[in-house]
């Protein structure tokens, strides 16, 4: 399969921050056209390895950012996936090709507008019938489902009580967190009840006054993303 020059540079990206990329991964990217997850105008700049405009003032990710956080969440077939900031639908495609068939992608954004744009994307490319489109505030999660992965694509000013809850033992979190311009971005893993966690090391990172569940918290690189926003994120405006 012939890799798009971003693809390859978004690669070397991720093999330079220490994030190695699995051969599915570079497939389903080389797949999904980046092109039909913009607006017109913009579609010149979906073969750049940068982030793009879409509308209501939010952007989709650069590839490179896209491919860390899928490598980093290990996204396996038959997962269960929850994807908070569902904005042109780019990721929600890729992660319903790794998912296949026996996946599930559940995926939650804010912004009714979005949610159509992202809509029409995704039916204007092949993949599993794996999709839940929902909207609503992603800080809370689904309430009554627990999931495999989840990957939050905004920033957060804490990580969710409530995400970490909905995780299942040996899933995986992968978040931004820390102010509205600059973030680490988080892997969190659960673990088992009986198993020695590491999130006092991180503390800044977690609400104070909060039970969450025993977690394995790994820092992997800096970032910036656009702001989650609802219950458990910051504030609109
Ligand atoms: N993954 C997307 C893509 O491939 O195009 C890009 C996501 S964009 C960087 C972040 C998205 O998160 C925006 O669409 C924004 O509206 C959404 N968002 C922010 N706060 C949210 C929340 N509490 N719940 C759900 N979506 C939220």
């Amino acid at each position: 399969m012939q890799i798009p020059p971003y693809i390859q540079e978004a690669y070397q990206k991720c093999i330079d921050t220490g994030i190695p990329v699995s051969k599915r991964i570079l497939e389903a990217m080389a797949k999904v056209d980046r092109k039909l997850f913009v607006p017109e105008k913009e579609a010149k700049n979906a073969e750049r390895d940068w982030a793009v405009p879409i509308p209501k003032k939010q952007t989709t990710s650069a590839p490179h950012m896209i491919m860390m956080m899928l490598a980093a969440a290990a996204i396996k077939e038959g997962d269960t996936i929850l994807e908070i900031g569902t904005g042109s639908g780019y990721n929600t495609a890729l992660l319903s090709l790794l998912a296949g068939d026996a996946g599930q992608v559940h995926s939650i954004e804010r912004i009714p507008e979005l949610l159509e744009f992202a809509k029409k994307n995704l039916d204007k490319v092949d993949h599993p019938n794996n999709i839940t489109l929902n909207l609503g505030d992603g800080t809370i999660g689904l309430p009554g489902m627990t999931f495999d992965k989840i990957l939050v694509t905004a920033a957060a000013p804490y990580v969710p009580h409530a995400l970490c809850e909905q995780l299942r033992v040996s899933g995986i979190l992968l978040i931004p967190v820390e102010d509205r311009w600059y973030q680490s971005l988080l892997r969190i893993t659960r673990l088992e009840d009986s198993k020695q966690d590491n999130k006092d090391a991180f503390s800044s990172y977690f609400k104070e006054n909060q039970d969450y569940p025993h977690l394995y918290v790994e820092y992997m690189t800096s970032v910036r993303f656009v702001k989650l926003i609802g219950e458990n994120g910051f504030r609109e405006g």
